[in-house]
């Protein structure tokens, strides 16, 4: 008899399948992979089949049948992948094998209800044809169905549009013997996006070709090529063009690729690119399409239709058939982590998947991880396409600069007026978003912090509320102070909607766009704002890092940043990676055309490493100093970390619960590793919040010891008023 067995979608961290099930007779084709709704207890639930088994432990009276299998499901080598990650990361089975599923399968008892869109089609029978010529009593609008369809096979949608008949008319016609109709699948097409992308093949530079010959070497299995490799070019040096030859030649040798790229509203001129060169065969997965959209694209790339997927970090488990190649581009970009559970990141799976299914990898970045630059072997374009240098930059410091003059230096001001006298294009980086960060009293010195969080509201001029960034609060902008009636109040700081208003007032009439997560929120408007700026003669982008993001502007003349030195406060070890890669891919939107550029960073703290290296384009020299601080800090790559968050209301309780779990540590871990911690961290959404911290060299030895514990603290009740999440490599 056959079994299956089957792992229960559900969020209850405590139940674990896999559960036998007995395989009916009347559902064939059901393999790893397939997704079935399945009795459990009084319920029927989703589950995916994980393994096919002869026989089972318990007695065949005692296991019940599926009572549905889905559309679609996933191929066993993904269902492998998906369970590699819950462990991976310390999560369940079921968050694991959601990963892998087509998208909107839903869990538990609620289900699927996304499916592939079918419409009727209808043809013409011979009888149809003798009918029309005489004899047969026909209605008006069956005559004039029966008439539109001599010239071809036609949709119920195109009658209805063409001769106003109803699917009624169609019925009848039918049931006559007159016309035959078939149910066909059709695809939900993604919008395209507003910007350009240019279809023609430029001719390679020797560089470029000599990065597409080890990539084709290594997709030929060609002895001592490398199969995992860094693309390190400075920015504009045309590695989208080595990607895109990489793509073109995996698919001459009939292999499939993925290209992972940063939050896909981020890279539409990327997208547009593969799209317009890859035509047919290339499909896209990300959360911005319907739902409908989604799943078409998931079928196209599962039947081979589609054999290349571009997308965020989630694309990394698209269904690609007889997968070549693994693309990451910007493999700098912090949101290849997923920082819900199960916490993956999508750089570690694509190295897993590539592995197991012997594709190559290539990640390419202007600015490399340390990690990445350690381990994997390089290709260099060191420079422009064009053959222009990189950029001078000029560091401003603040430190000096006269506080009441505002966030924006004198000399920032001059280089605006330039722009604005040749009718240039220029973009403005300030690291937060909002009009002010804080509000205060100037007769009592009332803050205005969020009920919720510790933490100061953030003034939004244009909606007119205080919003906090770390929950869903707001909260209309006062008029007076609510303890002693002031309305004097004071907004210290900037962010992008001051900073475009400075702009604005003092560069009229050139147009002043804003891009920061606000303005950028509705479906598309990220492309619409780029396409402005793109269409516009002259033009200035003010916003968040968003503006330093996978575009390529020619007419920007000048890059500016704010306060370059705002990440470097973030109490993390990868602060200083972070400010150099996001100054030094600022600095790579200027200059990338004719009229040259340059680059203009206001900083606190113009002798940060980061920042010094990134001034003077020199990744290599960062990254030589930072491995040497990571090596003696015994942060990664030296080490691996993993982090326990707790979170609660109850503060004695969460105390209890990061004490007990860190004595349980202490006990589990190898004996090489160090655990830090419970530390306090602020606030968030009425939960207070605790945090270990564990380095080790041993990350197997590691994660099964946290997994253990954590496993039995969980299922512990004591601790039900206690979240606990564990992050694994945190970024
Ligand atoms: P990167 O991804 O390294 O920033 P891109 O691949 O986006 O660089 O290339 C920057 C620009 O140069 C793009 O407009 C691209 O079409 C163009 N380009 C790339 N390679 C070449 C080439 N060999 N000859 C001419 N133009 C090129
Ligand atoms: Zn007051
Ligand atoms: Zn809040």
């Amino acid at each position: 008899m056959a079994i299956l067995r089957v792992e229960p979608l559900t969020t209850a961290r405590a139940l674990r399948g896999p559960f036998d099930y007995r395989q009916p007779e009347a559902m064939e084709g059901l393999e790893v992979g397939s997704v079935v709704r399945v009795p459990f207890g009084p319920r029927r639930i989703l589950g995916v089949v994980v393994e096919l088994a002869e026989a089972s432990e318990l007695p065949p009276e005692r296991l019940a049948e599926p009572v549905e299998a889905l559309e679609a499901g996933a191929t066993p080598e993904l269902v492998r992948l998906g369970l590699w990650v819950a462990r991976e990361y310390c999560s369940t089975p079921s968050r694991g094998l959601q990963l892998v599923l087509p998208p909107g399968t839903g869990t538990g008892a609620g289900g699927r209800t996304v499916r592939a869109k079918t419409e009727l089609r209808a043809t013409i029978l011979p009888a149809g044809e003798t009918a029309l010529a005489g004899g047969e009593r026909l209605g008006t609008k069956q005559r004039a169905v029966l008439d539109a369809l001599r010239s071809g096979e036609m949709s119920a949608g195109e009658l209805s549009t063409a001769v106003g008949a109803d699917r009624a008319t169609l019925r009848r016609l039918e049931e006559r013997g007159l016309v035959a109709t078939r149910s066909v699948a059709v695809r939900r097409i993604p919008g395209e996006p507003g910007l350009s992308g240019a279809a023609e093949r430029p001719q390679l530079l020797p560089e470029q070709e000599d990065a597409v010959a080890s990539l084709v070497a290594a997709l030929d299995g060609e002895a001592g090529a490398p199969r995992r490799l860094l693309l390190h070019g400075v920015t504009g040096s045309g590695k989208t063009e080595v990607y895109l030859a990489a793509v073109e030649a995996a698919l001459e040798r009939d292999k499939g690729a993925i290209v992972l790229v940063p939050e896909i509203g981020l890279a539409p001129q990327a997208v547009a690119r593969f799209r317009a060169r890859l035509g047919d065969r290339f499909a896209v997965l990300h959360s911005a399409l319907s739902a409908g959209e989604r799943y078409d694209e998931w079928r196209r790339l599962r039947s081979g239709e589609a054999s290349v997927c571009v997308g965020p970090r989630s694309a990394v488990f698209a269904p690609v058939r007889d997968l070549g190649l693994i693309v990451i581009d910007e493999e700098h970009d912090p949101s290849y982590k997923q920082e819900g559970d199960p916490t993956y990141d999508a750089r570690a799976v694509a190295r897993k998947r590539a592995a197991d299914s012997g594709a190559v990898l290539v990640a390419g970045t202007a600015t490399p991880r340390p990690e990445t630059w350690l381990e994997l072997p390089r290709l260099e374009l060191p420079r422009r396409v064009d053959g222009r240098s990189l950029p001078p930059v000029h560091l401003v410091d603040m430190r000096e600069a006269d506080p009441r003059s505002g966030p924006v230096h004198g000399e920032t001001w001059e280089a605006l007026e330039e722009v604005r006298a040749a009718g240039a294009k220029a973009i403005v980086m300030v690291n937060r978003r909002g009009f002010a960060p804080w509000l205060t009293c100037r007769s009592c010195g009332h803050h205005w912090g969020c009920p919720n969080c510790d933490v100061s509201l953030i003034v939004h001029r244009h909606s007119g509320r205080l919003v906090c960034h770390h929950c869903a609060h707001a909260e209309p902008q006062p008029r007076a102070c609510p303890e002693c009636g002031s309305t004097t109040l004071a907004q210290a700081g900037a962010g992008t909607e001051r900073i475009e208003k400075l702009l604005a007032e003092r560069l009229d009439p050139m147009p002043v766009l804003r891009l920061d997560s606000d303005t950028a929120a509705g479906r598309g408007a990220h492309a619409r704002i780029l396409a402005r700026f793109e269409e516009a003669p002259s033009a200035v982008l003010v916003g968040t890092q968003m503006v330093a993001k996978g575009h390529d502007f020619p007419e920007v003349t000048l890059a500016t940043i704010l306060d370059a030195d705002a990440t470097l406060r973030f109490p993390d070890f990868r602060a200083e990676e972070r400010t150099f890669a996001m100054v030094a891919q600022l600095a790579g939107r200027s200059g990338r055309g004719e009229a040259g550029g340059e680059v203009i960073v206001q900083t606190l703290a113009p002798n940060a490493a980061s920042i010094e290296h990134a001034s003077r384009h020199d990744s290599a020299g960062f990254l030589e100093a930072e491995l040497q601080r990571r090596e003696v800090l015994r942060y990664p790559p030296f080490s691996h970390l993993t982090r326990i968050n707790f979170a609660s209301e109850h503060e004695a309780k969460l105390e209890d619960a990061a004490s007990a779990v860190a004595a349980d540590l202490r006990r589990a871990l190898p004996d090489e590793s160090e655990l830090l911690g419970p530390a306090p961290m602020f606030r968030v959404r009425n939960r207070h919040r605790r945090r270990i911290l564990i380095k080790a060299q041993d990350r197997e030895g590691a994660v099964a010891a946290v997994r253990d514990v954590v496993e039995r603290r969980v299922a512990d009740r004591s601790l039900k008023d206690v979240s606990i999440g564990v992050d694994v490599d945190p970024q």
